[in-house]
């Protein structure tokens, strides 16, 4: 849908007074990665799991809910992973959440992060839920996971720089996770083939935290160089008052010209850890599936619900084979820049 940026500013204006969110992936990223998903299991799986797929789809933002809108308290570090805090130069990281507490305490485990110990409860969880074949538990853990597993693959979940406030790179995160994707995701390509077995959890858990650390010092570097080169004006859409605007979560808004030379600098970074996501998403749910001894999830339910969704499921499926995931309605957090005339955002 168009729509103008006049408007959304005026909108804007109204909302400034909301709190500043720093999600991992906006809600574009998590809805495309648990749908997906959802295409990318086997067959014995994917028609159970697409009759539930809307319900999958909206639930992939529920824990940043819990953390922003009900202020769960016990939820926040379960998004995150600070590896600086850890020392992780110096000491192997503790691989499960028992040695992590007891060499560090409890207390600063919680502000550091637990992310990659968390995925790796909630896979125990998934795998107990398939065992039980308890529907909505099932459903609920998976969608869950997929939130978490996105978050591991957004780099800067994974450092105490998560929003570029060390280095005067503030506003990076939603910039990098949210308004990228939603300019130009619409020509990722995301498909992944179909879901694997994974032989040990923890080892790819801890392989998706390392590999997104890995890619900080290059997306951080990229934008420090084009930030230093470019004048605030050509960085941000400006304010009457002369500074930037920013969206309903206070996060600046940047130009279409600027997003689109750090967009090609990254090298295609931002869909590839998409993609990445997907694939795990999908695989841990297969594994955890496998794990419970791979239940028949035919009969849960009414046969009438899987006939009628079929002719949806394969027009997906079919997008989903040239590397697309259609259909998710995700509300943008970014107002509509505008671009060259050929290069025009959806
Ligand atoms: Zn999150």
């Amino acid at each position: 849908m168009k729509k103008t940026f006049i408007v959304s500013a005026a909108v804007l204006f109204l909302i400034a007074g909301s709190v500043s969110v720093v999600h991992g992936w906006g809600t574009w990223g998590h809805n495309h990665i648990n749908k997906g998903a959802v295409l990318a299991l086997p067959q014995e799986m994917s028609m159970f799991f697409y009759n539930h797929v809307d319900y999958i789809v909206e639930e992939s933002t529920v824990p940043d809910l819990r953390k922003y809108t009900m202020g769960d308290k016990a939820e926040g570090p379960r998004h995150y992973i600070d590896m600086e805090k850890y020392d992780y130069k110096i000491d192997p990281m503790p691989r499960k959440l028992e040695e992590a507490i007891a060499k560090y305490s409890l207390d600063s485990v919680n502000r550091y992060g637990t992310l990659p110990w968390h995925i790796q409860d909630m896979m125990v969880k998934l795998t107990t839920a398939f065992k039980q074949k308890r529907k909505t538990e099932i459903l609920f853990l998976a969608a869950d996971l997929g939130h978490y597993i996105g978050d591991a693959h957004m780099p800067l979940h994974t450092t105490i720089n998560h929003n570029g406030q060390l280095t005067g790179q503030q506003g990076i995160h939603a910039f990098w996770e949210s308004q990228l994707p939603e300019l130009f995701g619409k020509n990722y390509k995301l498909y992944t083939g179909e879901a694997k077995y994974i032989k040990n959890i923890e080892t790819a858990t801890w392989s998706m935290i390392d590999s997104s650390y890995e890619r900080i010092e290059k997306l951080l570097k990229l934008e420090r160089k084009m930030k230093n080169d470019n004048p605030e004006d050509k960085q941000y859409l400006m304010g009457n008052d002369g500074t930037p605007l920013k969206n309903k979560f206070r996060q600046p808004i940047h130009t279409y010209e600027y997003a689109h030379i750090y967009h090609e600098l990254l090298d295609g970074m931002v869909e590839k850890q998409m993609r990445l996501a997907i694939q795990f998403t999908a695989d841990f749910w297969y594994t955890a599936w496998i794990n419970a001894g791979s239940p028949d999830l035919s009969d849960m339910d009414n046969e009438s619900l899987t006939e009628r969704n079929i002719p949806y499921y394969k027009a997906d499926m079919k997008a989903w084979k040239t590397g697309k995931v259609k259909g998710c309605k995700s509300d943008k957090e970014f107002p509509e820049v505008k671009g060259p005339k050929n290069e025009q955002p959806n």
